[in-house]
């Protein structure tokens, strides 16, 4: 069986997508592709082709039943750079390999992270992880170039020990989260739409959603049946509890909504308006 080439995958292989100011995403390898998923599947039938529709609502129906060892079959490798704290959150996703620049081994680039005046906010009130209102575009600034500040005061330290003779795995110990930092990441389907679910939603920070946007459009050229079952199912679909189900029953029967707790409602009433899962 020949290998699965996608022309739109081919013609992005190696391109750089730039993410946040100076951060990117570039595709350096891809392995299988819609037809792999679908290859893998039937190999337990010895079915042999279908039609394309086919092979569509065939890959619909293992991601909607969470039969998802077929989409293992396909394999990205990234490159990405990324400011650190992003990268901290990005880890977490164990089931990948990676390997990132030595700090211990290089000199770090002069590279961080300024966040634009618009992502400048102040804490939000009703998410313990998030960020709430912009701040007025002058307070925005004040805070920015105070970044700026700090990131120029560490990074001129690291340089002067660095010039000093100090060992990179002292020297650096001093640079902010802000720093970029970069890593090869290797994924198969069934983690990274994992991975995307998570980071993608309304609850990840900023800075890692806009990575996951760019990931995910990168998905898309390799496997754009997967991915349009992705975003129906796994991204844009809601799930609804046993009391949820009973509320939406009987909403949906005109009689009046059962739930009664105030956080229970919002919950459900959020999910009904805006998808989100509070
Ligand atoms: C909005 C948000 C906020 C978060 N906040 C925090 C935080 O404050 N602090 C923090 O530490 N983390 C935080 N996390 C990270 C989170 O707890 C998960 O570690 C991360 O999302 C990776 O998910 P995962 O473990 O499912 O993925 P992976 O590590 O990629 O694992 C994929 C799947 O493999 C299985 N698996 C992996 N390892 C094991 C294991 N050891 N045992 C059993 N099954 C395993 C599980 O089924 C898992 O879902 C946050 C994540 C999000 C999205």
């Amino acid at each position: 069986m020949a290998h699965c080439v996608v022309p739109a995958a081919e013609e992005i292989l190696d391109k750089e997508f730039p993410v946040l100011d100076k951060g990117f995403v570039r595709l350096v390898d891809y392995y299988g592709s819609d037809e792999r998923i679908v290859q893998a599947a039937r190999v337990s039938y010895g079915a042999g082709t279908k039609s394309v529709s086919q092979d569509a609502a065939l890959i619909d129906y293992l991601i909607r039943h969470e039969h998802t060892s077929p989409l293992e079959h396909v394999v990205f490798t990234f490159h990405v750079k990324v400011p650190i704290f992003v990268a901290r959150q990005w880890v977490r996703h164990r089931m990948a390999r990676m390997n990132e620049v030595s700090g211990r081994y290089s000199v770090m680039k002069d590279e961080f992270y300024v966040p634009e005046t618009s992502c400048i906010s102040v804490q939000s009130k009703d998410n313990k992880q998030g960020r709430g209102e912009a701040l007025a575009p002058e307070a925005a600034k004040k805070i920015q170039d105070e970044f700026i500040q700090g990131q120029e005061t560490a990074y001129k330290s690291y340089s002067e020990m660095i010039d000093g003779g100090l060992a990179r795995e002292i020297a650096r110990i001093n640079l902010p989260l802000s720093l970029y930092t970069e890593f090869y990441w290797q994924m198969d389907l069934h983690n990274l739409f994992h991975f995307l679910k998570l980071r993608l939603d309304s609850h990840a920070q900023y800075e890692i959603q806009e990575y996951g946007k760019v990931i995910f459009e990168i998905a898309k050229k390799v496997c754009p049946m997967a991915c349009a079952s992705f975003e129906n199912i796994m991204h844009n679909g809601v799930s609804f509890n046993g009391e949820e189900m009973q509320a939406l029953r009987a909403v949906l029967a005109g009689k009046e909504n059962p739930l009664t707790d105030e956080k229970k409602l919002k919950r459900f009433n959020e999910k009904i308006a805006t998808g989100v899962q509070l």
